[in-house]
């Protein structure tokens, strides 16, 4: 893409343009009502919140709260909540149309949700994270619930963020309700394989369209952009399957060998942050080396917005698979459309973290815990099942893999709407 492009130059675009021309190209396929994609363009509602903070040394700071609702036409609103320093309304009302679209792909009974605080989780201590975590559930009180709006963790949340908000949550209603966010710590009703689970989803989905393309996994070269838990879980599943992972990396940079890492051994960003960057590899690379690697298949799985105009067509990757939410703009997208670059969107490839938070959900209901293995069984056989639909629409149509899982999507979403009517 050359700097004169005037799609080159709008970069960086938001989440929601990403996602609002994302729905427009599934629409154009399908004969959908077009006043129900007008409705999808748009969220139900966005909640704005002031969460104060009282910080150790005493002071007294205000941080600004987002919860954006975009569709629950086919069940509760669902999806994380972000403490980062970019978190914005309209980065929250993109990211939750993707979660309409990720549990319409994984058929979950969810609609779509996403929420954050603009913070830097780093600049807390962890009485700090704690105490903004408790306000901020209660000041989300009146708009989330185990049936109407269940959060989750997302960048920058954890486990432990959960179980705080769940307690700040459950002390109020006067009663333990573990099923108003998911991604909680098992000992608190969380489930276990929940914290794997998106890197586990690109692992099986990768694995899907190794398979679709008849690449024999032994063969294989992958490079993963991004050592939490996203990208850590699905490097060594793709590792443990026999592939070759030759590069990784951290905010600090990348790690490569030739040969393949034992990732393993390389500690994620979770267990210990800066551990990639230190680790004793052949080779040290940037990050943006990383993603323009001469490998089989390249893992964006660190922040949004990666692949872009700027690199698109340095990239040497024969297929991208998406693991983090939204790495690729859309004029990325065109170039490697262009190039013939199969690109595997978020959207299917990490919603096993979404996919496990309902059977979490199904648990907390029930209170009845499954084992690791009953999770990760019905993980692959509900990943399986979505990726059959999608490879049936691909096939079906001239689109490319993410028009294919909108399309699924859509078509769901779509008919729900249709099917409940308009009320009033
Ligand atoms: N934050 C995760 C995502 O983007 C998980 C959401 C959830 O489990 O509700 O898919």
């Amino acid at each position: 893409m050359t700097a004169a492009d005037p799609q080159s130059e709008s970069e960086p675009e938001s989440a929601v343009e990403t996602a609002r021309h994302q729905l427009e190209r599934a629409a154009a396929h399908l004969d959908v009502d077009e006043g129900i994609v007008e409705r999808l363009r748009h969220p139900t509602s966005v909640h704005r919140v002031t969460v104060p903070l009282e910080r150790d040394d005493g002071s007294r700071e205000m941080f600004t709260g987002y919860r954006a609702h975009h569709d629950s036409v086919r069940g509760p609103y669902k999806g994380g909540l972000r403490y980062h320093p970019e978190v914005s309304e309209e980065e929250c009302v993109g990211l939750s149309m993707w979660m309409t679209w990720k549990c319409a792909v994984m058929d979950l009974p969810f609609g779509g949700g996403k929420g954050g605080i603009i913070v830097n989780p780093k600049e807390l201590s962890s009485d700090e994270k704690e105490r903004l975590t408790r306000r901020f559930a209660e000041e989300l009180r009146p708009v989330i619930g185990p049936m109407t709006d269940i959060p989750a963790p997302d960048m920058g949340t954890d486990p432990q963020t959960m179980a705080w908000f769940m307690d700040a949550y459950s002390m109020q209603q006067g009663e333990t309700t573990p099923g108003v966010v998911t991604g909680k710590p098992p000992i608190v009703g969380g489930s276990y394989g929940r914290e794997e689970a998106p890197g586990r989803s690109v692992g099986i989905i990768t694995r899907e369209a190794m398979e679709y393309y008849d690449w024999d996994v032994e063969e294989t070269t992958v490079a993963v952009q991004g050592f939490g838990s996203v990208g850590a879980n699905a490097a060594r599943y793709l590792d443990e399957l026999g592939a070759s992972v030759v590069a990784v990396s951290d905010v600090d940079g990348a790690i490569y060998d030739p040969d393949g890492l034992d990732t393993t051994d390389v500690e994620d960003h979770d267990e210990s942050p800066g551990m990639v960057s230190g680790y004793d590899a052949p080779e040290t690379l940037t990050n943006e080396e990383l993603l323009e690697l001469d490998v089989d298949v390249l893992v964006p799985a660190a922040i949004g917005n990666v692949l872009t105009g700027e690199n698109a067509r340095d990239v040497e990757a024969d297929m991208i698979v998406e693991g983090a939410n939204g790495p690729t703009t859309t004029t990325a997208e065109r170039i490697f459309e262009e190039r013939g670059i199969p690109v595997i969107p978020d959207i299917i490839a990490n919603a096993g973290g979404v996919t496990v938070s309902y059977f979490e959900w199904l648990q907390d209901i029930n209170r009845r815990a499954w084992t690791l293995e009953r999770v990760n069984d019905e993980l692959e056989s509900e990943m399986r099942t979505a990726w059959e639909d999608v490879r049936t629409e691909y096939d079906d149509r001239d689109v490319t893999w993410r028009d294919a899982t909108y399309i699924v999507a859509l078509e769901r979403i779509a008919s729900a709407h249709e099917t409940r009517g308009l009320w009033p």
